[in-house]
């Protein structure tokens, strides 16, 4: 734990509003949330987040529309696909010979389970263990399906997660995925969890940016510890 924390100012659920009052959110800027909104179905889902690692959610939102409309996104077309044309299909996402085979590993599980409805109706936790195995496939990549999809009690840690939970005192400087995750989902609850992973998202790229971020204007200026060092 670092030293001073901004549990010692305001409680989760504090913060949480006054994140979700100051912050716009719209399902556009993010491609999991696109793909929920135009497939509702937890393979597209899952495939978009696969799609959306190490790349801005702009470049993967345009692969995900790309790989929808070139090839399909269920288990069945991207099986069926040549791995030459996933790759094409997605290459404006990065690394797109390692996503095509993370595409090409999950579709085998889900079909060889029976279809996307395994994804909704297998214990949370059984299908956490089973997609973490596949190659090109991480805790984020997981939580973030299984707190959208599962609402299971989990709280996806991505960049903007991570950087700001350090800033934050939640955890110390060296914390590992598992260590912050735990920090933020203790502190923001359960209930508040995916919402909660949007905004802070929100919070990295509108304010608390790796680089420069805008301490003056943040609407948690006045009890975040690291307002002054920046
Ligand atoms: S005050 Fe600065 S360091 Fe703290 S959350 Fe806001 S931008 Fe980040």
């Amino acid at each position: 734990m670092a030293g001073a924390s901004i549990a010692e100012r305001l409680s989760g659920e504090e913060v949480f509003r006054v994140l979700k009052s100051s912050l716009r959110v719209d399902w556009r800027d993010y491609v999991a949330l696109v793909a929920y909104e135009l497939d509702r179905d937890p393979f597209a889902v899952l495939a978009a987040i696969i799609l959306s690692q190490n790349t801005s959610d702009k470049n993967s939102i345009k692969a995900y529309l790309r790989l929808r409309e070139e090839i399909g996104v269920t288990p069945e077309a991207i099986l069926d696909a040549s791995e030459d044309s996933l790759i094409e299909a997605i290459r404006v996402a990065g690394l797109p010979r390692q996503k095509a085979r993370a595409l090409k590993a999950l579709a085998g599980l889900v079909a060889e389970h029976g279809g996307s409805e395994w994804l909704l109706k297998e214990n949370p936790w059984r299908v956490r263990e089973e997609l973490l195995r596949l190659p090109g496939v991480g805790p984020k990549t997981v939580d973030v399906f299984l707190s959208i999809y599962r609402r299971a009690p989990v709280f996806a840690v991505d960049t903007h997660a991570a950087r700001i939970a350090k800033r934050w005192g939640l955890v110390g400087e060296k914390a590992g995925y598992r260590e912050i995750s735990r920090a933020l989902l203790e502190f923001f609850g359960a209930e508040r969890a995916e919402e909660a992973h949007r905004l802070l998202i929100a919070l990295g790229r509108t304010y608390c940016r790796a680089r420069n971020p805008r301490c003056g204007e943040c609407p948690l200026r006045e009890v975040c510890p690291s307002a002054r060092l920046h």
